[in-house]
């Protein structure tokens, strides 16, 4: 959680982990994942990880798939130490043939790439002369199971001690096991939803060949976390941060509260392009509700006026929006701190909190190439001048659904837990041209009657993200008999599980008909209401 490395009870020390070594599979990180799901703590590191470097030894290792052929020259290949380790492993993919190759160099391009869907057929060896824990991978599963393959090189032959587990048509060794040594290889992937049974076969590893204990839960986490807060902080310590009303930031406040209680500074900086009546619902959630320590910075002025004559230049917009963010924080910590220091709470600020979530650890860490170099995860703590803060990171660890199961886990009411994402720059980028007070109103008016119909239809969580924007244009309505030359208002909701691509809602007619008639009715200055279907790709899910 801590980025110096000053760590004082990390998740790997308190809770059994699958240690997954990535070859730079664009599925490595659903290993981790599915195991999670299973409640069995997982985490990711790249293949280049050198095992004498590691201060905790997992329960097991699974090796990744990755894009490489391991007779390449410039193959990636796991430390050998990994083996010395005693502890079960299973190769996917790569893996397998990453295991083939080290221990017979038996690996070649096969003539036939295998891409998509394949059936497998399980061999089981009873409890003959390799003692049955061969048997173990598939155990409970049917011998004939439908699993997702990707490769386009094959094994020539089983390296010595090895023994066939299950075939394909097209790959004669897609599992094999060591006759007496707990490692395993597989050629399809498990993690993928494409191989429907594939997490039971993960389940048995974990569970069965690692014994790794089935404790990860979010309520585990959170004692854990809070004393792991604790520890790192002190009992003088403060902490500064800020919400913005979305789930991360919110649940990460509320884990320092009940860690340090009022030691912890929760700043919301109204930029006025937050929604209708945000700023001031945040405050109550976060302060009545949840018992968190919040300044409430209102600067839309020097938002608004900074924004004034910006037309059609959205890096722009986010550019003036982020600086004038970094701004105003900044003095407001700097003002904390000023009160902070010398009254009883005792202690200097030393402390950034930061909602960094396990993906954007990924991201960093994870292996793009045999010459690519590892960044470091960017370091925003520097940001703050002068101030010379470390950064503190609760949820370095966790997966989005697994901060929404804290978040509930911590009492944080559902309407947060699962609210859509809203971006930093807000409104802001969903008002198409210049950003005035007139326009932020009826951008904010028509969003606010958008989302409280898709609530009141109980569709809230099947969509991923919606919102109103307002078009820089201006069409012909009557209303009331009269002409009018007025603005069109875009609605925008889309489907996704991992906003990388989504398609749009298909609302029924119905429901685009009434909110269509409120937002003219209700909204001065709209006459057109308008639904965007367009997917991401081409498009993107917000409008600028
Ligand atoms: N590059 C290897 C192959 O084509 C491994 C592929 C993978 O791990 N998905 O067989």
């Amino acid at each position: 959680m801590a980025t110096d490395g000053s760590d004082p009870i990390p998740p790997h020390n308190t809770f059994d982990t699958i240690l997954v070594l990535d070859f730079g599979s664009q599925y490595s990180h659903l290993i981790t994942r599915r195991l999670r799901e299973l409640n069995v703590y997982s985490e990711m590191l790249p293949c280049t990880q050198k095992l004498s470097e590691l201060s905790w030894i997992p329960k097991g290792v699974i090796l990744s798939g990755g894009p490489y052929s391991v007779y390449w020259d410039e193959a990636p290949h796991v430390d050998p130490a990994v083996y010395d380790l005693n502890v079960p492993i299973l190769g996917i993919c790569y893996g397998l043939q990453e295991i083939a190759w080290q221990f017979g160099k038996n690996v070649l391009a096969g003539e036939k790439r295998e891409f998509g869907h394949a059936y497998l057929t399980v061999e089981r060896h009873g409890d003959g002369d390799a003692g049955g824990h061969v048997d173990t991978l598939f155990k409970g599963l049917e011998d004939d199971m439908e699993v997702w393959m990707s490769h386009g090189d094959k094994l020539s032959h089983l390296p010595d001690d090895f023994i066939t587990i299950a075939t394909t048509s097209n790959a004669p060794f897609a599992g094999m096991a060591h006759k007496s040594k707990p490692l395993y290889g597989i050629q399809f992937h498990p993690e993928v939803t494409h191989t429907p049974k594939g997490k039971f076969l993960l389940k048995n590893f974990a569970v069965d060949i690692c014994k790794a204990r089935t404790d990860w839960t979010m309520g585990k986490f959170v004692d854990q976390e809070i004393a792991r807060i604790r520890a790192l902080v002190g009992g003088k310590g403060q902490v500064i941060g800020a919400v913005s009303g979305g789930v991360d930031s919110t649940v990460a406040a509320k884990l320092m509260q009940e860690a340090i209680g009022e030691r912890f500074h929760a700043v919301l900086v109204d930029n006025g392009v937050l929604r209708l009546n945000e700023a001031k619902q945040v405050k109550e959630t976060l302060t009545a509700g949840l018992g968190i320590n919040l300044t409430v910075v209102d600067a839309s002025e020097r938002f608004l006026g900074r924004l004034k004559g910006v037309m059609d230049d959205p890096e722009k917009k986010r550019k003036i929006i982020g600086n004038t963010f970094i701004e105003v924080f900044q003095e407001t910590a700097k003002k904390i701190a000023e009160e902070a220091h010398g009254s009883d709470k005792a202690g200097e600020i030393e402390w950034l909190l930061q909602g960094t979530l396990y993906p954007d650890v990924i991201e960093s860490i994870s292996f793009k190439g045999p010459s690519a170099t590892i960044k470091t995860h960017h370091n925003v703590g520097g940001l703050l001048e002068g101030m010379h803060l470390k950064l503190i990171e609760p949820l370095r660890e966790l997966f989005k659904d697994e901060v929404r199961e804290l978040g509930t886990n911590l009492g944080i009411p559902e309407d947060l837990v699962w609210r859509h994402p809203f971006p930093g720059p807000g409104i802001a980028i969903r008002i198409l041209g210049e950003v005035t007070a007139e326009q932020v109103r009826i951008a904010r008016e028509a969003d606010y009657i958008f989302i409280e119909e898709i609530k009141a239809a109980g569709l809230y969580r099947n969509i991923s993200q919606a919102f109103a924007a307002l078009l820089p244009v201006k069409a012909v309505g009557v209303m009331g008999d009269k002409r009018v030359h007025d603005q069109v208002i875009a609605l925008r909701a889309v489907e996704t599980s991992d906003f990388m691509t989504a398609d749009w809602y298909p609302f029924d007619g119905a429901f685009l008909k009434k909110v269509s008639r409120r937002i003219v009715n209700e909204v001065n200055g709209v006459c057109r209401v308008v639904y965007d279907i367009t997917s991401k790709p081409p498009g993107t899910i917000e409008m600028e």
